[in-house]
């Protein structure tokens, strides 16, 4: 009768095994928070919950501080959702909530049978400083002329949590570079105003802090309109022959004239012109130029910055560049002296514009030489003013000896004229700078090293 007992037991025990095992999962659900640092703002942020076995039933994200507890999500799953991402946004006034220490409770419930009918349930406390006020931002420096596809400078103030600050102009992001005065929370800004862009783009002055919480303000600005040339330039198939073929990286067997064309002049100067904004956002945080930028001695200008040229091969336009640069010849082989101090950042063949050099000048401020027949200096090197870097040339895309020179902010090439320029530089760069120093400077401390 016992051992009946015992057999019964253990079919009851075993068999009530198999019929609950397939629902049960012995691992609970995996929960990231996806914070950018334990400062929380506005920015929204994400939650990722995944269960490996029987999925979500339920997740809810709490935010507990001084003012009690609020409920961010609380969201229920139907049967077989084994993750979910999840996009938390504060909303301050809906909530009620004000700065300081708070806690994040985020909990995951599988369904699981493991825990008889509750589930597995994972649950993840973070400890978060609640920050909710953007930076404060003031624009210091005024009488902000600009030309159209040229440079502008800007003096601002942000107060001391600013991770990120900058000028923003359509879609074009320059950063600001603090570091020059006294007062720290002091930042010097160069920007581009494209010359491809509208005329009546809003300038910001963009800032954000640790917590991604965002402050802009508008700048004051002036736009003088300027005539680029537009021009047409005939093609002929030699040049196609002799010029561009031999700078395709690729084989061009069957290609006709025209896809070669397009190959360089389009695609190939695409790349390339990635290239130098790619070295450009590598710029040094001080400024190590002086005075005007020098113009190849001897030199004239022989083609204009932002020319708009439409290719034509056999009558037929093919493609419209703008020529980002001036083309200045002297003689052949001619020495190239740096446009300004700095420091060499590219030396290297570059596509179309042959062998390039590039100097970084700080503050996103660089200048491009191209099609040099020989190149003298190497990537690090510290130049000064008016030293040789290498010798004019005719590599890659040139019909003849010449240098193509480039002045880019950020990688935005800019009008050169303007930084050959003693007194656009006077006024629009050095008389900003002064006048902030005499705020925001000490009268011992060392200011910006410039005259
Ligand atoms: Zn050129």
């Amino acid at each position: 009768m016992r051992r009946f007992f015992y057999i019964v037991l253990l079919v009851l025990i075993i068999g009530g095994f198999i019929y609950v095992y397939p629902e049960i999962e012995w691992s609970s659900p995996e929960i990231q928070v996806k914070l950018e640092s334990e400062n929380l703002g506005t920015r929204p942020f994400d939650i990722e919950v995944v269960d490996q076995g029987k999925g979500l039933k339920n997740v809810t994200v709490l935010l507990a501080g001084d003012h009690g507890e609020s409920i961010l999500v609380n969201k229920n799953y139907p049967e077989g959702v084994n993750g979910d991402k999840i996009t938390v946004k504060l909303d301050p006034k809906k909530l009620g909530i004000k700065g300081g220490a708070a806690e994040l409770k985020i909990s995951a419930e599988d369904r699981s049978r493991l825990k008889i009918f509750s589930g597995n349930k994972t649950t993840i406390n973070k400890k978060v400083n609640l920050d909710l006020v953007p930076p404060k931002l003031d624009v210091i420096s005024t009488e902000h002329y600009i030309n159209h596809g040229g440079s502008g400078f800007v003096v601002y103030k942000s107060s001391p949590d600013t991770v990120k600050s900058g000028v923003l102009i359509a879609d074009y992001f320059f950063p600001g570079y603090k570091g020059n005065f006294t007062d720290e929370d002091v930042y010097l800004a160069f920007f581009a105003y494209p010359h491809d862009i509208e005329p009546d783009e809003n300038i910001q002055i963009v800032a954000q802090d640790q917590a991604g919480n965002h402050k802009s303000a508008g700048l004051f600005y002036r736009l003088r309109d300027v005539n680029y040339r537009k021009s047409d330039i005939n093609i002929s198939e030699r040049f196609v022959e002799n010029v561009m073929v031999p700078i395709m990286e690729e084989d061009d067997t069957g290609a006709s004239h025209k896809e070669i064309f397009l190959k360089v002049n389009n695609e190939m100067r695409k790349k390339n012109d990635a290239t130098i904004k790619e070295v450009g956002s590598n710029s040094k945080g001080e400024m190590m130029w002086q005075g005007a930028f020098h113009q190849l001695s001897n030199s004239k200008v022989e083609a204009n910055f932002a020319d708009e040229r439409t290719y034509i091969l056999n009558e037929e336009p093919i493609d419209k560049q703008y020529h980002l640069g001036y083309d200045l010849a002297v003689t052949k082989r001619y020495p190239i002296e740096a446009a300004n101090s700095g420091v060499v950042m590219y030396a290297d063949e570059l596509g179309i514009y042959g062998n390039t050099v590039m100097i970084d000048h700080g503050m996103g401020l660089l200048t491009l030489y191209g099609h040099m027949s020989s190149i003298d200096v190497k990537v690090g090197d510290t130049v000064q003013k008016n030293d040789i870097i290498g010798r004019t040339g005719q590599t890659g895309l040139a019909a003849g000896d010449h240098l193509h020179y480039g002045i880019y902010i950020n990688g935005v090439a800019v009008r050169p004229i303007e930084w050959w320029d003693e007194k656009w530089i006077r006024d629009n760069v050095i008389s900003k700078i002064n006048e902030a120093n005499g705020e925001f400077n000490s009268q011992d401390s060392e200011t910006p090293s410039q005259n």
